[in-house]
Protein backbone atom coordinates (compact mmCIF):
# COMPACT_ATOMS: atom_id res chain seq x y z
CA UNK A 1 0.00 0.00 0.00
CA UNK A 2 0.77 3.80 -0.85
CA UNK A 3 1.44 6.31 1.89
CA UNK A 4 1.47 9.88 1.35
CA UNK A 5 4.70 11.35 0.91
CA UNK A 6 4.32 15.09 0.20
CA UNK A 7 1.95 17.71 1.67
CA UNK A 8 -0.06 17.70 -1.76
CA UNK A 9 -0.89 14.09 -0.75
CA UNK A 10 -1.78 14.48 2.45
CA UNK A 11 -3.82 17.65 1.86
CA UNK A 12 -5.59 15.49 -1.22
CA UNK A 13 -6.10 12.41 1.64
CA UNK A 14 -7.47 15.49 3.75
CA UNK A 15 -10.23 16.49 1.42
CA UNK A 16 -11.74 12.98 0.67
CA UNK A 17 -12.11 12.14 4.44
CA UNK A 18 -15.47 11.78 5.55
CA UNK A 19 -15.25 12.69 8.98
CA UNK A 20 -17.68 11.18 11.86
CA UNK A 21 -18.96 13.62 14.47
CA UNK A 22 -21.83 12.44 15.93
CA UNK A 23 -21.71 9.79 19.48
CA UNK A 24 -21.03 6.82 19.29
CA UNK A 25 -23.37 4.51 22.09
CA UNK A 26 -24.11 1.01 22.37
CA UNK A 27 -22.38 0.21 18.64
CA UNK A 28 -24.38 2.92 17.06
CA UNK A 29 -23.68 7.00 15.76
CA UNK A 30 -25.84 9.32 17.28
CA UNK A 31 -26.61 13.12 17.18
CA UNK A 32 -26.74 14.75 20.93
CA UNK A 33 -29.76 13.96 22.91
CA UNK A 34 -29.78 17.65 22.86
CA UNK A 35 -28.88 17.97 19.18
CA UNK A 36 -26.33 20.59 20.40
CA UNK A 37 -22.97 20.87 18.41
CA UNK A 38 -19.28 22.56 18.64
CA UNK A 39 -17.45 23.58 16.23
CA UNK A 40 -14.18 21.37 15.43
CA UNK A 41 -11.35 23.58 14.22
CA UNK A 42 -7.92 23.03 12.50
CA UNK A 43 -5.25 25.17 14.67
CA UNK A 44 -2.57 25.32 11.71
CA UNK A 45 -5.29 27.67 9.66
CA UNK A 46 -8.48 28.27 11.89
CA UNK A 47 -11.03 26.84 9.54
CA UNK A 48 -13.49 24.26 10.25
CA UNK A 49 -13.15 20.77 10.30
CA UNK A 50 -16.57 19.65 11.35
CA UNK A 51 -19.43 19.88 13.76
CA UNK A 52 -18.90 17.38 16.44
CA UNK A 53 -22.09 16.36 18.91
CA UNK A 54 -22.02 18.14 22.60
CA UNK A 55 -22.95 15.58 24.97
CA UNK A 56 -24.26 16.04 28.16
CA UNK A 57 -25.79 14.10 31.03
CA UNK A 58 -28.50 12.87 29.45
CA UNK A 59 -26.04 11.14 26.93
CA UNK A 60 -24.13 10.20 29.90
CA UNK A 61 -26.86 8.58 31.89
CA UNK A 62 -27.64 6.14 28.21
CA UNK A 63 -24.17 5.71 27.24
CA UNK A 64 -23.97 4.25 30.80
CA UNK A 65 -27.51 2.32 30.86
CA UNK A 66 -25.58 0.58 27.53
CA UNK A 67 -22.40 -0.01 29.10
CA UNK A 68 -23.93 -1.90 32.06
CA UNK A 69 -26.38 -4.10 29.95
CA UNK A 70 -23.76 -5.26 27.77
CA UNK A 71 -21.12 -5.35 31.31
CA UNK A 72 -23.99 -7.50 32.67
CA UNK A 73 -24.68 -9.57 29.36
CA UNK A 74 -21.72 -10.98 29.65
CA UNK A 75 -21.04 -10.76 26.35
CA UNK A 76 -17.45 -9.87 26.92
CA UNK A 77 -16.51 -9.39 30.88
CA UNK A 78 -17.23 -13.19 31.08
CA UNK A 79 -15.66 -13.94 27.66
CA UNK A 80 -12.54 -16.35 27.59
CA UNK A 81 -9.14 -13.94 27.76
CA UNK A 82 -7.98 -15.60 24.95
CA UNK A 83 -10.87 -14.78 22.78
CA UNK A 84 -10.95 -11.30 23.64
CA UNK A 85 -6.99 -11.27 23.01
CA UNK A 86 -8.35 -12.51 18.94
CA UNK A 87 -10.57 -9.35 19.31
CA UNK A 88 -9.09 -6.86 20.19
CA UNK A 89 -5.42 -8.05 17.97
CA UNK A 90 -8.06 -7.51 15.17
CA UNK A 91 -9.15 -4.07 16.54
CA UNK A 92 -5.40 -3.18 16.81
CA UNK A 93 -4.80 -4.51 13.31
CA UNK A 94 -7.80 -2.18 11.80
CA UNK A 95 -6.28 0.83 13.41
CA UNK A 96 -2.53 0.17 11.34
CA UNK A 97 -5.16 -0.56 8.31
CA UNK A 98 -6.54 2.80 8.55
CA UNK A 99 -3.34 4.42 9.54
CA UNK A 100 -2.79 7.05 7.20
CA UNK A 101 -6.58 8.70 7.69
CA UNK A 102 -6.09 8.15 11.39
CA UNK A 103 -2.69 9.91 11.70
CA UNK A 104 -4.59 12.54 9.00
CA UNK A 105 -7.23 13.17 11.84
CA UNK A 106 -4.91 13.37 14.35
CA UNK A 107 -3.03 16.12 12.37
CA UNK A 108 -6.05 17.92 11.63
CA UNK A 109 -7.37 17.82 14.65
CA UNK A 110 -4.51 19.07 17.18
CA UNK A 111 -1.59 20.40 15.19
CA UNK A 112 0.70 17.70 16.05
CA UNK A 113 3.19 17.18 12.53
CA UNK A 114 2.52 14.16 10.35
CA UNK A 115 5.55 12.64 10.64
CA UNK A 116 4.50 12.28 14.85
CA UNK A 117 1.07 11.00 13.73
CA UNK A 118 2.43 8.30 11.24
CA UNK A 119 5.26 6.89 13.25
CA UNK A 120 4.43 7.72 17.30
CA UNK A 121 0.53 8.14 17.66
CA UNK A 122 -1.11 5.82 15.46
CA UNK A 123 1.30 2.94 15.42
CA UNK A 124 1.99 3.31 19.17
CA UNK A 125 -2.10 3.32 19.67
CA UNK A 126 -2.05 -0.19 17.60
CA UNK A 127 0.74 -1.36 19.57
CA UNK A 128 -1.03 -0.40 22.91
CA UNK A 129 -3.90 -2.49 21.74
CA UNK A 130 -1.85 -5.73 20.39
CA UNK A 131 0.32 -5.54 24.04
CA UNK A 132 -2.76 -5.53 26.56
CA UNK A 133 -4.55 -8.43 24.19
CA UNK A 134 -0.89 -10.51 24.32
CA UNK A 135 -0.77 -10.08 27.62
CA UNK A 136 -4.07 -11.29 28.75
CA UNK A 137 -4.36 -14.92 28.63
CA UNK A 138 -0.98 -15.22 30.32
CA UNK A 139 -2.15 -13.17 33.80
CA UNK A 140 -3.06 -16.07 36.58
CA UNK A 141 -4.55 -15.42 39.50
CA UNK A 142 -3.32 -16.24 43.27
CA UNK A 143 -3.66 -18.79 46.04
CA UNK A 144 -2.83 -17.25 49.25
CA UNK A 145 -0.24 -19.91 51.26
CA UNK A 146 -2.93 -20.58 53.96
CA UNK A 147 -3.39 -23.31 56.14
CA UNK A 148 -3.51 -26.99 54.89
CA UNK A 149 -7.37 -26.93 55.93
CA UNK A 150 -7.99 -24.03 53.94
CA UNK A 151 -7.79 -22.37 50.14
CA UNK A 152 -7.64 -19.10 49.66
CA UNK A 153 -8.31 -17.53 45.81
CA UNK A 154 -7.71 -13.88 45.38
CA UNK A 155 -8.73 -13.11 41.92
CA UNK A 156 -9.09 -10.21 39.41
CA UNK A 157 -12.66 -9.52 38.68
CA UNK A 158 -13.45 -6.45 35.81
CA UNK A 159 -14.61 -3.47 37.73
CA UNK A 160 -17.39 -2.95 35.68
CA UNK A 161 -18.10 0.54 33.43
CA UNK A 162 -14.90 2.25 33.03
CA UNK A 163 -15.11 5.79 31.93
CA UNK A 164 -12.02 7.43 30.47
CA UNK A 165 -11.09 10.90 29.80
CA UNK A 166 -8.68 11.33 28.19
CA UNK A 167 -6.78 15.36 26.85
CA UNK A 168 -5.67 16.13 23.65
CA UNK A 169 -1.84 16.10 22.97
CA UNK A 170 -1.88 12.42 22.33
CA UNK A 171 -5.72 12.23 21.69
CA UNK A 172 -5.57 8.70 20.30
CA UNK A 173 -2.25 7.46 21.90
CA UNK A 174 -3.41 8.52 25.56
CA UNK A 175 -6.89 7.07 25.09
CA UNK A 176 -5.32 3.51 24.28
CA UNK A 177 -2.76 3.56 27.16
CA UNK A 178 -6.10 3.67 28.89
CA UNK A 179 -8.79 1.69 26.66
CA UNK A 180 -6.06 -1.23 25.81
CA UNK A 181 -5.92 -2.15 29.56
CA UNK A 182 -9.61 -1.30 30.71
CA UNK A 183 -11.10 -3.64 27.55
CA UNK A 184 -8.57 -6.65 27.96
CA UNK A 185 -9.65 -7.13 31.48
CA UNK A 186 -13.01 -7.32 30.55
CA UNK A 187 -14.67 -3.92 31.58
CA UNK A 188 -17.33 -1.72 29.32
CA UNK A 189 -15.61 1.69 28.37
CA UNK A 190 -16.93 4.66 27.92
CA UNK A 191 -13.91 7.01 26.46
CA UNK A 192 -14.46 10.59 26.47
CA UNK A 193 -11.91 12.53 24.35
CA UNK A 194 -11.12 16.20 24.95
CA UNK A 195 -12.68 18.39 23.33
CA UNK A 196 -10.27 19.85 21.10
CA UNK A 197 -9.38 16.41 19.66
CA UNK A 198 -12.33 14.06 19.79
CA UNK A 199 -12.37 12.60 15.74
CA UNK A 200 -9.87 9.58 16.24
CA UNK A 201 -11.62 8.51 18.94
CA UNK A 202 -14.83 8.63 17.13
CA UNK A 203 -13.59 6.47 13.72
CA UNK A 204 -12.00 3.81 16.06
CA UNK A 205 -15.49 3.41 17.99
CA UNK A 206 -16.63 1.66 14.59
CA UNK A 207 -13.35 -0.19 13.92
CA UNK A 208 -13.92 -1.66 17.31
CA UNK A 209 -17.17 -2.87 16.31
CA UNK A 210 -16.12 -4.53 13.29
CA UNK A 211 -13.17 -6.03 15.18
CA UNK A 212 -15.68 -7.81 17.20
CA UNK A 213 -16.37 -5.80 20.23
CA UNK A 214 -19.63 -6.55 21.65
CA UNK A 215 -22.23 -3.52 21.13
CA UNK A 216 -22.22 -1.17 24.11
CA UNK A 217 -19.01 -2.64 25.29
CA UNK A 218 -16.76 0.63 23.86
CA UNK A 219 -18.44 4.12 24.03
CA UNK A 220 -17.42 7.31 22.45
CA UNK A 221 -18.75 10.52 24.15
CA UNK A 222 -17.36 13.95 22.35
CA UNK A 223 -18.13 16.69 24.61
CA UNK A 224 -16.65 19.33 27.14
CA UNK A 225 -15.62 18.32 30.47
CA UNK A 226 -17.36 20.41 32.35
CA UNK A 227 -20.76 19.06 31.08
CA UNK A 228 -19.99 15.18 29.62
CA UNK A 229 -16.79 14.75 31.43
CA UNK A 230 -17.93 15.85 35.08
CA UNK A 231 -21.78 13.77 34.36
CA UNK A 232 -19.84 10.93 33.63
CA UNK A 233 -17.45 11.54 37.12
CA UNK A 234 -20.52 12.38 39.15
CA UNK A 235 -22.42 9.07 37.89
CA UNK A 236 -23.39 6.79 40.49
CA UNK A 237 -23.41 4.15 37.89
CA UNK A 238 -19.50 4.33 36.87
CA UNK A 239 -17.32 2.43 38.79
CA UNK A 240 -13.68 3.42 37.86
CA UNK A 241 -12.63 6.91 35.94
CA UNK A 242 -9.36 6.84 34.60
CA UNK A 243 -7.93 10.37 33.74
CA UNK A 244 -5.17 11.67 31.63
CA UNK A 245 -5.21 15.59 31.85
CA UNK A 246 -4.47 18.59 34.47
CA UNK A 247 -3.68 18.51 38.11
CA UNK A 248 -6.30 21.13 38.61
CA UNK A 249 -8.99 19.38 36.61
CA UNK A 250 -7.83 15.87 38.40
CA UNK A 251 -8.52 17.31 41.64
CA UNK A 252 -12.40 17.79 40.93
CA UNK A 253 -12.35 14.55 39.64
CA UNK A 254 -11.44 12.93 42.93
CA UNK A 255 -14.59 15.66 44.37
CA UNK A 256 -16.68 13.96 41.86
CA UNK A 257 -16.07 10.96 43.17
CA UNK A 258 -16.57 11.79 47.26
CA UNK A 259 -19.80 13.37 45.93
CA UNK A 260 -21.26 10.70 44.30
CA UNK A 261 -20.41 6.70 44.48
CA UNK A 262 -16.54 6.88 45.75
CA UNK A 263 -15.95 5.07 42.09
CA UNK A 264 -12.33 4.54 41.73
CA UNK A 265 -10.09 6.91 40.32
CA UNK A 266 -6.81 6.59 38.49
CA UNK A 267 -5.24 10.15 37.29
CA UNK A 268 -2.33 11.07 35.79
CA UNK A 269 -1.77 14.46 35.44
CA UNK A 270 0.50 17.80 34.54
CA UNK A 271 4.54 18.38 35.16
CA UNK A 272 7.06 20.42 35.31
CA UNK A 273 10.15 17.79 35.08
CA UNK A 274 13.77 18.87 35.87
CA UNK A 275 16.63 17.43 32.95
CA UNK A 276 19.76 17.89 34.87
CA UNK A 277 22.87 17.92 33.18
CA UNK A 278 26.38 17.78 35.11
CA UNK A 279 29.70 19.11 33.64
CA UNK A 280 30.73 15.05 32.95
CA UNK A 281 27.74 14.81 30.89
CA UNK A 282 29.08 11.39 28.45
CA UNK A 283 27.92 13.46 25.15
CA UNK A 284 27.10 17.42 25.31
CA UNK A 285 25.85 16.89 21.58
CA UNK A 286 24.00 14.14 22.41
CA UNK A 287 22.42 15.71 25.95
CA UNK A 288 21.63 19.25 24.28
CA UNK A 289 19.73 17.36 20.82
CA UNK A 290 17.54 15.42 23.73
CA UNK A 291 16.61 18.59 25.79
CA UNK A 292 15.62 20.15 22.60
CA UNK A 293 13.39 17.21 22.01
CA UNK A 294 12.11 17.01 24.81
CA UNK A 295 10.79 20.38 25.39
CA UNK A 296 9.81 21.22 21.52
CA UNK A 297 8.58 17.81 20.19
CA UNK A 298 4.79 17.86 19.99
CA UNK A 299 4.92 21.37 20.40
CA UNK A 300 6.03 21.33 24.12
CA UNK A 301 2.55 19.92 24.69
CA UNK A 302 3.93 16.86 26.36
CA UNK A 303 3.09 16.02 30.56
CA UNK A 304 6.51 14.48 30.35
CA UNK A 305 8.19 17.79 28.71
CA UNK A 306 11.64 18.21 29.80
CA UNK A 307 10.67 21.79 30.80
CA UNK A 308 13.10 22.74 33.67
CA UNK A 309 17.13 22.61 32.02
CA UNK A 310 18.97 22.43 35.26
CA UNK A 311 22.61 22.70 34.01
CA UNK A 312 25.90 23.10 36.06
CA UNK A 313 27.56 26.48 35.60
CA UNK A 314 30.77 25.29 34.18
CA UNK A 315 29.23 23.33 30.62
CA UNK A 316 26.32 26.09 30.66
CA UNK A 317 27.32 28.40 28.31
CA UNK A 318 28.33 25.29 25.95
CA UNK A 319 24.96 23.49 26.70
CA UNK A 320 23.05 26.26 25.50
CA UNK A 321 24.73 27.22 22.32
CA UNK A 322 23.99 23.92 21.24
CA UNK A 323 20.36 24.46 22.36
CA UNK A 324 20.04 27.79 20.91
CA UNK A 325 21.38 25.51 17.48
CA UNK A 326 18.59 22.93 17.63
CA UNK A 327 16.30 25.37 18.41
CA UNK A 328 16.99 26.63 14.72
CA UNK A 329 15.59 22.86 13.63
CA UNK A 330 12.56 22.66 15.05
CA UNK A 331 11.17 25.71 13.19
CA UNK A 332 7.39 25.25 12.77
CA UNK A 333 5.68 24.45 9.88
CA UNK A 334 2.73 23.36 8.21
CA UNK A 335 1.66 19.89 10.09
CA UNK A 336 0.63 17.96 6.89
CA UNK A 337 3.90 18.74 5.23
CA UNK A 338 6.12 16.04 6.12
CA UNK A 339 8.93 17.92 6.57
CA UNK A 340 7.83 19.74 9.35
CA UNK A 341 9.20 18.71 12.83
CA UNK A 342 7.22 21.53 14.96
CA UNK A 343 3.51 22.22 14.29
CA UNK A 344 0.44 24.45 15.66
CA UNK A 345 -0.52 24.86 19.23
CA UNK A 346 -3.94 23.07 19.51
CA UNK A 347 -5.67 26.16 19.95
CA UNK A 348 -6.15 30.20 20.39
CA UNK A 349 -6.57 29.68 24.30
CA UNK A 350 -3.50 27.20 24.29
CA UNK A 351 -1.47 29.69 22.16
CA UNK A 352 -2.79 32.17 24.26
CA UNK A 353 -1.67 30.63 27.77
CA UNK A 354 1.75 29.47 26.35
CA UNK A 355 2.64 33.84 25.00
CA UNK A 356 1.23 34.97 28.32
CA UNK A 357 3.64 32.82 30.26
CA UNK A 358 6.61 33.87 27.94
CA UNK A 359 5.29 37.50 28.87
CA UNK A 360 5.64 36.52 32.39
CA UNK A 361 9.14 35.41 32.27
CA UNK A 362 10.07 38.27 30.62
CA UNK A 363 8.50 40.23 33.67
CA UNK A 364 10.01 38.67 35.90
CA UNK A 365 13.64 39.05 34.78
CA UNK A 366 15.01 35.70 32.86
CA UNK A 367 16.83 36.68 29.77
CA UNK A 368 15.13 35.25 26.91
CA UNK A 369 17.90 33.29 24.73
CA UNK A 370 15.80 32.61 21.22
CA UNK A 371 12.38 32.82 20.37
CA UNK A 372 9.43 34.33 22.62
CA UNK A 373 7.18 35.25 19.39
CA UNK A 374 4.14 33.81 17.11
CA UNK A 375 5.54 32.48 14.08
CA UNK A 376 3.50 31.97 10.37
CA UNK A 377 0.91 34.51 11.63
CA UNK A 378 -0.29 34.79 7.61
CA UNK A 379 -1.79 31.48 7.87
CA UNK A 380 -4.10 32.51 10.73
CA UNK A 381 -2.80 28.79 12.80
CA UNK A 382 -1.37 29.14 16.08
CA UNK A 383 2.74 28.91 15.70
CA UNK A 384 5.23 29.66 18.85
CA UNK A 385 8.92 29.95 18.01
CA UNK A 386 10.66 27.52 20.00
CA UNK A 387 11.34 29.57 23.05
CA UNK A 388 14.77 29.62 25.36
CA UNK A 389 14.94 30.91 28.46
CA UNK A 390 18.37 31.52 30.46
CA UNK A 391 18.78 32.92 34.12
CA UNK A 392 15.63 31.33 35.39
CA UNK A 393 15.17 31.38 39.32
CA UNK A 394 13.61 28.10 40.55
CA UNK A 395 10.91 30.13 42.40
CA UNK A 396 10.11 31.87 39.53
CA UNK A 397 5.95 31.49 37.65
CA UNK A 398 7.92 29.74 34.72
CA UNK A 399 9.43 27.21 36.56
CA UNK A 400 6.47 26.48 38.69
CA UNK A 401 3.96 26.21 36.50
CA UNK A 402 3.23 23.64 33.50
CA UNK A 403 3.46 25.93 30.63
CA UNK A 404 2.51 23.32 27.69
CA UNK A 405 4.76 24.91 25.45
CA UNK A 406 7.79 25.38 23.55
CA UNK A 407 9.20 26.68 26.23
CA UNK A 408 12.33 26.17 27.93
CA UNK A 409 13.57 27.39 31.43
CA UNK A 410 17.32 27.00 32.11
CA UNK A 411 17.95 27.26 35.47
CA UNK A 412 22.13 26.75 36.44
CA UNK A 413 23.72 24.57 39.39
CA UNK A 414 27.21 24.10 40.95
CA UNK A 415 26.39 20.95 43.05
CA UNK A 416 24.68 17.56 43.22
CA UNK A 417 22.77 18.85 46.27
CA UNK A 418 21.56 22.15 44.54
CA UNK A 419 20.27 19.96 41.66
CA UNK A 420 18.79 17.76 43.85
CA UNK A 421 16.97 20.38 45.57
CA UNK A 422 15.74 22.55 42.73
CA UNK A 423 14.72 19.36 40.78
CA UNK A 424 12.45 18.35 43.63
CA UNK A 425 11.42 21.89 44.52
CA UNK A 426 8.11 21.97 42.43
CA UNK A 427 4.57 20.36 43.09
CA UNK A 428 4.90 18.51 40.32
CA UNK A 429 6.54 14.33 39.83
CA UNK A 430 6.19 12.92 36.60
CA UNK A 431 9.80 12.65 35.37
CA UNK A 432 13.39 13.60 35.57
CA UNK A 433 16.45 13.21 33.94
CA UNK A 434 20.14 12.95 34.90
CA UNK A 435 23.15 12.87 32.60
CA UNK A 436 26.42 12.00 34.02
CA UNK A 437 29.00 9.40 33.09
CA UNK A 438 29.42 9.33 37.01
CA UNK A 439 27.07 6.15 37.75
CA UNK A 440 27.28 6.56 41.49
CA UNK A 441 26.16 10.20 41.49
CA UNK A 442 23.41 8.76 38.48
CA UNK A 443 21.92 6.30 41.05
CA UNK A 444 22.72 8.89 43.55
CA UNK A 445 20.71 11.93 42.16
CA UNK A 446 18.09 9.13 40.80
CA UNK A 447 16.94 7.99 43.93
CA UNK A 448 16.61 11.16 45.17
CA UNK A 449 14.45 12.87 42.65
CA UNK A 450 10.55 12.30 43.36
CA UNK A 451 9.05 11.47 40.13
CA UNK A 452 7.41 8.49 38.77
CA UNK A 453 10.06 7.76 35.82
CA UNK A 454 14.14 8.94 35.93
CA UNK A 455 15.97 8.76 32.77
CA UNK A 456 19.67 7.87 33.03
CA UNK A 457 21.76 9.76 29.52
CA UNK A 458 18.72 9.75 27.83
CA UNK A 459 14.90 11.97 27.76
CA UNK A 460 11.57 10.32 27.26
CA UNK A 461 13.05 6.60 26.40
CA UNK A 462 10.78 3.84 27.50
CA UNK A 463 8.43 1.37 25.95
CA UNK A 464 5.30 -0.55 27.10
CA UNK A 465 6.74 -2.64 29.27
CA UNK A 466 7.53 0.10 32.17
CA UNK A 467 4.85 1.87 33.99
CA UNK A 468 4.43 5.83 33.68
CA UNK A 469 2.53 8.13 35.92
CA UNK A 470 3.51 10.42 38.55
CA UNK A 471 4.18 11.16 41.99
CA UNK A 472 2.90 13.91 44.26
CA UNK A 473 0.63 16.36 42.19
CA UNK A 474 1.11 14.13 39.04
CA UNK A 475 -1.21 11.80 40.38
CA UNK A 476 -1.76 8.74 41.47
CA UNK A 477 -2.12 6.45 38.77
CA UNK A 478 0.27 4.05 35.86
CA UNK A 479 -0.59 3.67 32.57
CA UNK A 480 1.52 0.52 30.46
CA UNK A 481 2.99 -2.66 31.35
CA UNK A 482 1.42 -5.33 33.65
CA UNK A 483 0.86 -2.47 36.25
CA UNK A 484 -2.11 -0.67 34.62
CA UNK A 485 -4.21 -4.24 34.62
CA UNK A 486 -4.76 -3.24 38.65
CA UNK A 487 -6.77 -0.11 37.84
CA UNK A 488 -9.18 -1.91 35.78
CA UNK A 489 -10.19 -4.90 38.16
CA UNK A 490 -11.44 -5.61 41.86
CA UNK A 491 -9.38 -8.11 43.72
CA UNK A 492 -11.58 -11.13 45.57
CA UNK A 493 -10.90 -13.20 48.15
CA UNK A 494 -12.61 -16.61 48.04
CA UNK A 495 -11.57 -18.19 51.44
CA UNK A 496 -12.82 -22.09 51.31
CA UNK A 497 -12.61 -24.00 54.72
CA UNK A 498 -11.81 -27.74 53.71
CA UNK A 499 -12.65 -29.34 57.14
CA UNK A 500 -16.30 -29.54 56.86
P1 LIG B 1 -7.70 19.15 31.01
O1 LIG B 1 -7.56 18.76 32.44
O2 LIG B 1 -8.17 20.52 30.69
O3 LIG B 1 -8.70 18.15 30.26
C1 LIG B 1 -8.51 16.77 30.24
C2 LIG B 1 -9.84 16.09 30.00
O4 LIG B 1 -10.69 16.36 31.11
C3 LIG B 1 -10.59 16.58 28.76
O5 LIG B 1 -11.26 15.50 28.16
C4 LIG B 1 -11.58 17.58 29.35
O6 LIG B 1 -12.74 17.75 28.56
C5 LIG B 1 -11.90 16.91 30.66
N1 LIG B 1 -12.41 17.81 31.69
C6 LIG B 1 -12.18 19.15 31.83
N2 LIG B 1 -12.85 19.64 32.90
C7 LIG B 1 -13.51 18.59 33.44
C8 LIG B 1 -14.38 18.46 34.57
N3 LIG B 1 -14.71 19.50 35.34
N4 LIG B 1 -14.88 17.22 34.85
C9 LIG B 1 -14.54 16.15 34.09
N5 LIG B 1 -13.75 16.22 33.01
C10 LIG B 1 -13.23 17.43 32.69
O7 LIG B 1 -6.29 18.84 30.34
P2 LIG B 1 -5.85 19.07 28.84
O8 LIG B 1 -5.59 20.54 28.65
O9 LIG B 1 -6.78 18.37 27.93
O10 LIG B 1 -4.47 18.25 28.79
C11 LIG B 1 -3.27 18.78 29.23
C12 LIG B 1 -2.91 18.21 30.59
O11 LIG B 1 -2.83 16.78 30.52
C13 LIG B 1 -1.54 18.68 31.03
O12 LIG B 1 -1.59 19.06 32.38
C14 LIG B 1 -0.68 17.43 30.85
O13 LIG B 1 0.46 17.40 31.66
C15 LIG B 1 -1.65 16.34 31.17
N6 LIG B 1 -1.19 15.04 30.63
C16 LIG B 1 -0.73 14.11 31.51
C17 LIG B 1 -0.26 12.88 31.02
C18 LIG B 1 0.25 11.82 31.97
O14 LIG B 1 0.41 10.67 31.56
N7 LIG B 1 0.52 12.14 33.23
C19 LIG B 1 -0.27 12.62 29.66
C20 LIG B 1 -0.76 13.60 28.79
C21 LIG B 1 -1.23 14.82 29.29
Amino acid sequence: MSHPASLAEWKGLVDGLSIRGQAFVNGHYVDAASGETFECVNPADNSLITSVAATDSEDVDRAVAAARKAFDSGAWSRMAPAERKGVLYHFADLIRTHQDELAALETIDMGKPIADSTTIDIPGAARCIAWYAEAIDKVYDEVAPTSHDTIGLITREPVGVVACVVPWNFPLLMAAWKIAPALASGNSVILKPSEKSPLTALRIAELAVEAGIPEGVFNVLPGFGQTAGKALALHDDVDCIAFTGSTAVGKMILGYSGQSNMKRVWLECGGKSPNIVFADCPDLDAAAQAAGFGIFFNQGEMCSAASRLLVENSVREAFLERLVTFAGTMQPGNPLDPDTRMGAIVDQVQFDTVMGYIEKGREEGATLRVGGGRALEETNGWYVAPTIFDDVRNDMTIAQQEIFGPVLSTIAFDSAEEALAYGNDVRYGLAAAVWTRDINKAHRVAKGLRAGTVWINCYDAGDLTVPFGGFKESGNGRDKSLHALDKYVELKTTWIDLGA
